[in-house]
């Protein structure tokens, strides 16, 4: 999820002194500024509504844009106090009189989006991720309640049945979780750049989204490449289905993958250098950003001229096309690398988040929010 607009939310100060619909207590974790830790807390969330699915939240991943945001990296855009966590797996504790899709005790998950107007022509398309009045997870206006979306790093959520995805039950729900943004954000252009046998796929970095990335990629029957910063990470590259691992700092391994990508998906979350990686393509090869550093990224135009390469981004995916990677996931048995951990060692992982030193996606584990 992306800026401004996207991954981000320009939203209003939750007002729940006059909320528009009945409100219930629910305990999560939040930040109240940018420089703050995450602390307990109690936030107000709507009743389930006839089209509503509550869901009992049983864990919720870490994304980098969950970093962005608490620490308001992408432009202003935060509003505090906010509860961060898009990647949420949870069963469903009670359903609205009009929900037919799923029912109590499945198992469920919600991603990067809750709600959008399903009568735009991206929403029509199935491309929900572009709808200009599409409802963030978290920091965003909900116009239900009136106030500011909360996250999963919470309880429970109330969340409208649409967007609320089947997760197979043979995933284990903690690996799965991650599935909700990392899986999705590096299936979509994956199925769009044709990854498959017989194509050449990048992956840079070995992130929460890079890892899923790499696992995906194989699945779909493509060489797999990844690039890394991080030598220690190279046999976990290994490990996880790449064919080869380049240390991008290497110069000279750098040249030996010289013209011979046709797809390479940029995860990295911070400055770095895209030509390196535009010259590895083929002629007509594609190049496309996921990743969202906080700094414009510079790109030498005979990077793309030379070759007619592009370069393009991609957010999320639709809810159609997230429902098709999760049962692509259970069929494959794919899931992500966790390290689950308790809600009280969240500012923890974040520190390690930004440094690169997760092995490969924190998992909360909501259990500890309702016990501790
Ligand atoms: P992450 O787990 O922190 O992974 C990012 C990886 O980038 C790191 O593991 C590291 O890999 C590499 N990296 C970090 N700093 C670097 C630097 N200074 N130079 C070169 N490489 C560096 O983060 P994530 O959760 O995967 O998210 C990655 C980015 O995607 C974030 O910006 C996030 O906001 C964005 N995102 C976008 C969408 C979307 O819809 N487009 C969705 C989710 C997240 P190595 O150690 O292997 O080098
Ligand atoms: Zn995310």
């Amino acid at each position: 999820m992306l800026r401004a607009r996207a991954v981000d939310g320009l939203a209003a100060h939750a007002d729940t002194r006059h909320p528009k619909e009945a409100m219930q207590e629910t305990r999560a974790y939040a930040a109240f500024e940018a420089a703050a830790p995450l602390i307990a807390t109690n936030i107000a969330r709507r009743e389930a509504g006839p089209r509503d699915v509550e869901i009992d939240i049983l864990f919720c991943g870490i994304c980098h844009s969950d970093l962005h945001m608490v620490r308001n990296e992408w432009g202003g855009g935060t509003r505090y106090p906010i509860v961060p966590g898009h990647e949420i797996v949870g069963r469903v504790r009670r359903v609205g009189a009009a929900v037919t899709e799923h029912r109590v005790g499945d198992l469920v998950g919600v991603g990067c989006m809750v709600d959008a107007d399903r009568s735009c022509a991206d929403c029509v398309e199935g491309l929900e991720q572009f709808c200009p009045n599409q409802v963030l997870t978290y920091n965003a206006h909900d116009a239900r309640s009136g106030g500011v979306t909360y996250g999963g790093y919470s309880e429970r959520i109330v969340v409208d049945a649409h967007f609320v995805l089947r997760v197979p039950e043979n995933l284990s729900p903690a690996a799965a979780a991650p599935l909700l943004c990392a899986g999705i954000t590096t299936w979509s252009p994956l199925r769009r750049g044709g990854a498959g046998p017989g194509k050449k796929v990048g992956v840079v970095g070995l992130g929460g989204l890079g890892h899923m990335g790499v696992k995906l990629a194989r699945a779909l029957g493509a060489e797999v490449v990844v690039f890394t910063t991080s030598a220690r990470k190279r046999d976990d590259a290994l490990r996880l289905g790449a064919h080869d691992v380049v240390l991008s700092t290497d110069r000279d391994a750098m040249r030996r993958q010289h013209k011979s990508f046709d797809l390479i998906v940029d995860t990295v979350s911070a400055q770095h250098d895209v030509d390196a990686y535009l010259n590895l393509l083929r002629r007509d090869g594609q190049m496309t950003l996921v990743g969202a550093p906080p700094e414009p990224l510079s790109v030498a135009a005979f990077s793309l001229l030379l070759g007619r390469r592009s370069l393009s981004g991609s957010t999320i995916g639709g809810i159609a096309e997230t429902q098709e990677m999760l049962d692509f996931c259970g069929a494959h048995g794919l899931g992500a690398e966790v390290e689950v951990i308790a809600i009280q060692a969240v500012n923890e992982a974040y520190t390690r988040l930004a440094a690169a030193q997760v092995d490969y996606r924190f998992a909360i584990d909501l259990a500890s929010l309702r016990d501790g």
